[in-house]
């Protein structure tokens, strides 16, 4: 699938603006102000790696990281799925609490087990793009090209198996940079990030990683949890005792 005429107009223009800073060091080093050209050169470095490491820096394009002003309940994101040892856990967990998580789906996963998929969408949860491949390692510096097929692909992929079109985007290890903002809009997606986790696909203590989410869980939290990690059944249940503990409820984003 290629990208439509106004998404290429968009990338073209974020691709000649990151390039400006390159070129106007250039500039600068040509001229002989070198000392200016550093300057230009670290500010734009620093700026351009805030933006697009911090999670919840929205300087290349809007995202969401709470639930709305005034809400009373938190909800409950799950990435990285499906994984068949898993998944039907974790649906079961949900079910026990009559809770609805959103599950931020890999494409290439999720092509090999469609039937995961049909699961989750049929026991009433919300189904996310979480890119094709999830390259944790190099999506932040994915080109537009490549950003392009990594998001519309696993919208394609969702697509295929579900015949919804999946609402929401969250970019793998919460990194984007200039050009997610075009293929978001061109598809129609939002993206969604987290202000409460308990980093679950690292810690393997399931203690440690209650701990951390219970300092996040207020009323408008969005959680974030992990499907394929041993710990997840673990911890989907403790959170969700937590959540009732206090006296909140679980609710899916608008
Ligand atoms: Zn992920």
């Amino acid at each position: 699938m290629s990208p439509p005429p106004q998404c290429r107009k968009e990338t073209s223009i974020a691709f000649a603006l990151s390039l400006l800073p390159a070129l106007t060091v250039l500039a600068a080093l040509l001229a002989g102000y070198h000392a200016l050209a550093a300057l230009i050169f670290f500010t734009t470095f620093g700026l351009i790696v805030i933006g697009t490491l911090v999670p919840r820096c929205a300087w290349f394009g809007p995202l969401i990281c709470s639930l709305p002003a005034g809400s009373k309940g938190v909800c409950l994101s799950i990435d990285d799925g499906p994984d068949p040892e898993h998944t039907l856990a974790l649906l079961d967990i949900l079910d026990l609490h009559q809770a609805k998580a959103i599950f931020f789906l890999i494409g290439d996963r999720a092509a090999r087990h469609p039937e995961l998929v049909r699961e989750i969408a049929h026991r009433g949860h919300v189904i996310g793009n979480h890119s094709q491949t999830h390259p944790s390692a190099t999506f932040w510096a994915l080109g537009p090209w490549r950003m392009w097929a990594e998001i519309s692909g696993c919208q394609q992929t969702l697509i295929q198996i579900t015949g919804t079109a999946p609402q929401w985007f969250r970019p793998p290890v919460g990194h984007h940079n200039f050009f997610v903002a075009a293929p978001l809009r061109a598809l129609g997606l939002r993206m969604l990030m987290w202000n409460c986790r308990g980093y679950d696909a690292v810690e393997k203590d399931p203690a440690v990683v209650l701990s951390r989410i219970e300092k996040g869980l207020h009323p408008g939290a969005i959680v974030l949890l992990h499907d394929a990690v041993p710990i997840c059944g673990e911890v989907l249940s403790a959170t969700l005792a937590l959540i009732q503990q206090r006296g909140l409820h679980v609710q899916l984003p608008d």
